[in-house]
């Protein structure tokens, strides 16, 4: 008899985010309402890269619907590092300012590590500092990066169970693969951290009760290397002929995986909305700077 196929959840990235906003908009108002002023989000955009400009302006949008502020400094694309560097120095220093990000990629010679390691720990909100990374390393509190955060929501939203958990998650980039295997293994999963050299990638994967893909390779994640009643968690973005395409064979693994996250509406929605939250919190973290 052939196995009973199992009711897949495609997840819907954009209420859930949106549920989490409404929460996040409650917070800020409380803060606005008890005569505080709104947490505030700096971008630092270099160059005027269109895919970036419009990453930032959705960014600014999801700030204006929760009651936050945000401001970008904008900086042409040949800018010195010495000028990004002083830029970041002036935002760590304004007290009106909690949370910090430097949009990337940054063009050409600027070194993007040493660019977000100018930030300050407490306001970067991108968790991308090596304060913050070795922090959670430690499994210490601090700010991490958003992706991560946003893929261990959904997985506990949807009451995933983490907890000896087998966890496969496909790339290491200190962006998404490193920090959400931490974040995993913190949630008593068992992770294996697989690449672009691991051997027999889909029998690692066929072993996952948690599957997230963050390879960046279009529809690497086929049916056949799904378990049966997985979470898998689509992080990729690829575009192929124009057209935006995931890590995922979304629609090859419905009946197979228990919840799948489409590579529209899925992860993305819950990226930004962690970097409201993340915002939010170093803001409450910053208690000194309220005033004003
Ligand atoms: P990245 O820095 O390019 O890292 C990709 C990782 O995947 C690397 O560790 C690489 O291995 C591994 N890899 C590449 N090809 C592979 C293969 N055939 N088999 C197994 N592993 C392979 O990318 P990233 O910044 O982590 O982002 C990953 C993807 O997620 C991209 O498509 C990106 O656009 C997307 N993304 C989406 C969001 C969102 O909010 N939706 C946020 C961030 C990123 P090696 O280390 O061996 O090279």
């Amino acid at each position: 008899m052939p196995p009973t196929p199992i009711s897949t959840t495609v997840v819907d990235g954009l209420a859930l985010a949106n549920e989490i906003r409404k929460e996040l908009s409650e917070a800020v108002g409380r803060h606005v309402a008890a005569g505080r002023r709104a947490p505030r989000l700096a971008v630092v955009l270099v160059g005027d890269d269109p895919a970036s400009a419009s990453y930032i302006k959705g960014k600014r949008r999801a700030c204006e619907r929760i009651g936050m502020d945000s401001s970008e400094r904008t900086l042409p694309a040949d800018a010195s590092s010495e000028r990004v560097l002083e830029t970041v120095a002036e935002l760590n220093g304004d007290d009106g300012v909690d949370g910090i990000l430097v949009q990337l990629p940054l063009p050409g010679p600027l070194d993007a590590n040493e660019i977000t390691g100018a930030i300050d720990p407490a306001k970067d909100v991108d968790g991308l500092h090596p304060m913050n990374a070795g922090r959670l390393l430690l499994g210490e509190p601090c700010l991490t990066a958003c992706t991560p955060l946003g893929i261990i929501e959904i997985l506990r939203r949807f009451q995933v169970p983490l907890e000896g958990a087998e966890a496969v998650v496909i790339g290491r980039s200190n962006i998404v693969g490193k920090p959400v295997s931490l974040l995993l293994q913190r949630e008593n999963a068992t992770v294996h951290m697989c690449h672009s050299r691991t051997r027999d990638l889909r029998e690692h994967c066929r072993s996952a009760d948690v599957l997230v893909a963050a390879a960046g390779v279009p529809l690497l994640v086929k049916r056949d290397w799904v378990k049966p009643g997985a979470a898998v968690i689509d992080v990729g973005v690829s575009e192929i002929d124009g057209v935006l395409t995931g890590d995922v064979d979304t629609e090859g693994v419905r009946g197979v995986a228990r919840i799948v996250t489409p590579h529209r509406r899925g992860v993305g929605p819950m990226t930004i909305t962690m970097l409201l939250r993340n915002t939010l919190e170093a803001y409450e973290a910053r208690a000194g700077a309220w005033a004003g």
